[in-house]
């Protein structure tokens, strides 16, 4: 059979194209002739050309639009390229470049990516849907552009979030990247600096209502069953209380879930699994006590007790292990300005308004930051953790940076190289006396994948917290004894692409265990996930 696609249609089509790499009867038989320099290229050729002109860029914003123009021309080489080092190009792909991208969307636009679904158009989202020409699609991330990262309302603009995750299913998941599909939902924006700006390309109105909203996610997630039948959706950077509504109602109805608040609560667990190896102590005697019970606070605390309790631990003995501190102070029973969601960790407590006191009253074994207060994790409250701590466990999640509870460099002097550190921000190496600790990242990414690709290989119809719990497992056992000599909780990023394929096994595991998919059981699960993986290559087209 012949290859349908010829000529220069075929050199302007991301999935199939090779430019300079179309070999010599490629170029004989799909009508190429001329349209490209005589010099045929092998693909290392291409990522060698690739990575020098990246160089060349010389703001991150540049080097992601050269990323970004990549995998509009040649996926391929794109896929290649963030494969072979993702440790120094997904900061560029996202977070924390992503941001500044989605800030200057309207300006730095070269082609459009992805699906515009605007409220406008209330009644024909499945005509929308269909418009888009892949009819199998496996994932879509689906935004409202609403809480991009830390930046709040930037509308349309949020399509860089879609997009850049899913970039990250593919080069971390090895998911196949013709099966997702990046969507904003534009509902309008609340932001006058976007509504006044010129290049803004989104609907030009205020936001909805939440009754409004919902209406249209309703006819949004029953088009996607539709048209997708076989369609994962994952909600991401919503408004707080939206995402946790809309996850509510739909995560029993459909193959759903929401990385802010699920991926958030894996990508902490396992650090405190990876911790745990650490300090000897298994998860169910670990005591943590929380700065911040908002929702990525309550998130965590939530898989957690998920996951003692697999270890064995009642519900409410597991709770009695989490308190949370906000920014009235300690979460105790007398309080009576309590969300229903924080009452489960309201224990019969003292009064506390002084962080460092309450880690004396509560002994926690680890201190976890999601108050986006920084320097909140001071002098007093880290010598209090290593009063109390042989191996004080000290996580300063709050990003970006800035907001950071403490820096790495200030656990490790404050606790004399005691602490088992990770941060939700970068942090570089640290020297204290003669050794040189490694912080750790709890990046999303190293669970969103996983769970992508367990969800594709098995065809899974819904995700669970048990889902996540098991990605979490399967993440922090890769963690090596080399990595825990020098403090590092969590896998190396460079090796990003294999630790999402074993985490994903475990995750396939309980999806055949509780019945989550309708396909049979293989024998090697390993084998069945590593046979789905995409792998960046060109093949034959003549
Ligand atoms: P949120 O606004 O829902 O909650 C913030 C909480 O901090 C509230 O409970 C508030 O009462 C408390 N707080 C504020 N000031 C305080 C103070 N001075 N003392 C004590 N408590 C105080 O926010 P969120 O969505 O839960 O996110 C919190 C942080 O977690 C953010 O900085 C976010 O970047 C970070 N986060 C990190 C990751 C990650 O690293 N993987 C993922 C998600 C969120």
């Amino acid at each position: 059979m012949t290859f349908p696609l010829r000529g220069a249609p075929l050199l302007r089509d991301p999935r199939f194209n090779k430019g300079t790499a179309f070999t010599e009867e490629e170029r004989e038989s799909l009508g190429l002739l001329g349209l490209l320099p005589d010099g045929v290229d092998t693909l290392e050729t291409q990522v060698r050309r690739a990575f020098t002109q990246l160089a060349e860029k010389n703001s991150n914003l540049g080097k992601y639009i050269y990323l970004s123009s990549l995998q509009d021309t040649n996926e391929t080489l794109f896929y290649r390229v963030l494969r072979q080092a993702p440790a120094e190009l997904l900061p560029l792909v996202y977070t924390p470049t992503v941001g500044e991208a989605c800030e200057r969307y309207g300006l730095i636009m070269r082609r459009t990516k992805g699906l515009y679904v605007g409220i406008n158009h209330k009644g024909r989202v499945k005509e929308i849907l269909r418009n888009w020409p892949v009819s199998d699609v496996r994932f879509i991330v689906v935004t409202n552009g609403n809480r991009i990262l830390g930046l709040g309302d930037l509308g349309a603009n949020g399509m860089a979030i879609p997009i850049g995750k899913l970039a990250l299913y593919t080069a971390c998941g090895g998911v196949p990247p013709e099966f997702t599909l990046p969507v904003l939902i534009d509902l309008g924006t609340d932001n006058s600096k976007l509504l006044n700006d010129p290049l803004y390309l989104g609907l030009r109105r205020p936001r909805p209502s939440a009754a409004e909203l919902d209406e249209f996610v309703e006819e949004f997630v029953e088009a996607v069953q539709e048209v997708f039948p076989r369609c994962c959706i994952q909600f991401e950077d919503w408004a707080g209380v939206d995402a946790m509504r809309l996850l509510e109602k739909y995560r029993d109805r459909v193959c759903c879930f929401n990385d802010d608040i699920q991926g958030t609560a894996a990508v902490a667990l396992a650090g405190l699994m990876g911790a745990t190896r650490i300090t000897g102590k298994p998860l169910s005697q670990q005591r943590v006590l929380f700065l911040g019970a908002g929702s990525a606070g309550l998130g965590i605390a939530g898989l957690l007790t998920q996951a003692m309790v697999l270890e064995g631990l009642s519900l409410k003995d597991a709770q009695s292990q989490i308190a949370l501190f906000d920014i009235h102070g300690l979460i105790e029973s007398t309080r009576t300005d309590l969300h229903e969601f924080q009452k489960p960790y309201a224990h019969e407590l003292p009064s506390i308004k002084d962080f460092a006191d309450a880690i004396e009253m509560f002994k926690p074994t680890a201190i976890v930051g999601v108050s986006t207060v920084a320097r909140a994790f001071d002098r007093r409250v880290i010598e209090a953790m290593a009063r109390v701590n042989e191996r004080p466990i000290i996580f300063p999640y709050s990003n970006p940076t800035s907001r950071s509870e403490c820096t790495a460099e200030e656990a490790y002097q404050w606790s004399q190289g005691r602490a088992v550190f990770a941060s939700g921000s970068p942090f570089p190496p640290v020297r204290y006396g003669d050794k040189t600790f490694v912080p750790g990242q709890g990046n999303n990414v190293y669970i969103f994948p996983a769970i992508g690709m367990a969800v594709y290989a098995t065809q899974a119809t819904r995700v669970t917290d048990e889902m996540f719990i098991a990605a979490a497992r399967g993440v922090a056992e890769q963690v090596m004894q080399s990595d825990l000599d020098v403090g590092l909780i969590y896998p190396p990023q460079s090796e990003l692409l294999r630790t999402e394929l074993l985490a994903a096994t475990r995750v396939a595991e309980v999806i055949y265990a509780r019945g989550l998919t309708r396909m049979p059981r293989p024998d090697d699960l390993e084998a069945l996930i590593r046979a789905h993986a995409y792998i960046p290559e060109y093949h034959s087209l003549g």
